[in-house]
């Protein structure tokens, strides 16, 4: 049996007339860049959210690269993102001209509140906290230490569109919260995408601006901003898509279940933090021996991941730090061993039943 890891050509055909009937739409008005399609999705967004603003921007990166800017994180500045995380998370932070300081992880995945103290000076400005996997980041720690220092908390919400902490969406913690819809990710565009939420009308009113070369009116500028939008075809899926999310979540749920009760005797399950619902982008075991695992996995015609094999700050983009193992235990020990499973909402019973029986097999 083949197990796809994620099955994007499943889910669109799922939805194929409606989408097929967005797209016509979209190139039969010309409503390629702005237009209602970018309007409409940036509303439905906002209030899945539950925030007032969304704005659409080219991608998950540069979302979180323009709120930075907006917020005046430059040269000279810090920010504190997690050690385990996807390079856009940091890479952003270098965009801007500030310096990225890594914090190690905790047992679930995301940065370790407990350990964000020792990395703040007075030259830090923000955290970034990545609900890394789907899986909520500890907002109340993290929004106390921030309070009590005065520095901005942005959610990078990439992989965690819908997730929730003690009943509150991510994206309702930080001054703003940060989108990805690259195709993958459980709202997923058919191509690059993004995009920015707040409650603030100032800041967003910058950021729109920012995102659109610093635009006020045709050719009138108010300062250098990007180009950095939303376009109006992925808008147009993005909201049709948007209208089955909480659905697809539930299926996911439904099959992190079925993982948990299959695997928890075998391996290391995933853990989860008090009151946070994951939305599980991923479904992350840890195994021995994770690479004999893999491949005897593929064998059996079973897609898997790592993500990541190497905590950021140890990637030789950041050699330049001089962080080394022992800076960070939790995220350097798991990843050897961490391991992302077939998910998706799509998975089938029997499908599962194949992995489940394949791990315990190898294990
Ligand atoms: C995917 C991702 C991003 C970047 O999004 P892009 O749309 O690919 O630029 C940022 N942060 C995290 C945690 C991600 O997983």
């Amino acid at each position: 049996m083949q197990v796809l890891f994620a099955d994007l050509k499943k889910q669109y055909l799922s939805i194929k007339g409606e989408i097929d009937f967005a797209i016509n739409s979209v190139i039969n008005e010309s409503a390629f860049i702005k237009g209602k399609y970018v309007e409409s999705f940036e509303k439905n967004f906002a209030d899945f959210v539950g925030v007032k603003h969304c704005i659409g921007v080219g991608n998950g990166t540069d979302a979180i690269f323009i709120t930075l800017k907006c917020l005046g994180v430059g040269v000279g500045d810090e920010v504190i993102v997690p050690a385990n995380s996807f390079i856009a998370t940091s890479e952003a932070v270098t965009l801007t001209g500030a310096k990225p300081v890594f914090v190690d992880c905790n047992e679930f995945y995301n940065i370790d509140s407990n350990k964000i103290e020792a990395a703040i000076t007075p030259k830090t400005k923000a955290i970034i906290p990545v609900h890394l996997y789907g899986q909520p980041a500890d907002m109340d720690e993290i929004m106390q230490i921030a309070n009590g220092k005065g520095l901005t908390v942005i959610e990078d919400a990439a992989q965690a569109h819908g997730a929730e902490f003690k009943g509150k969406k991510v994206g309702t913690f930080g001054v703003a919260t940060t989108f990805s819809f690259y195709p993958g990710k459980n709202l997923g565009a058919y191509g690059d995408g993004g995009a920015v939420v707040m409650n603030d009308d100032k800041l967003a009113e910058k950021i729109r601006m920012f995102a659109n070369h610093g635009r006020i009116g045709k050719y009138n500028h108010e300062f250098e901003g990007v180009n950095s939008r939303l376009d109006g075809l992925q808008a147009a899926i993005l909201d049709i898509k948007l209208m089955h999310l909480d659905a697809w979540t539930k299926s996911r749920i439904v099959a992190a279940n079925k993982y948990d009760d299959g695997l928890r005797n075998l391996v290391q399950i995933p853990t989860m933090l008090q009151g946070a619902n994951s939305v599980y982008h991923l479904y992350v075991i840890q195994v021995e021996d994770r690479d004999q695992v893999r491949s005897a996995l593929k064998d059996k015609g079973i897609e898997t991941g790592i993500h990541y094999p190497i905590p950021l700050p140890l990637l030789n983009a950041y050699k330049y730090l001089n962080y080394t193992v022992r800076d960070f235990p939790t995220a350097a020990g798991a990843a050897d061993k961490i391991l992302s499973l077939p998910m998706h909402e799509n998975l089938t019973i029997e499908e599962q039943g194949y992995v489940i029986e394949a791990v315990t097999n190898i294990v």
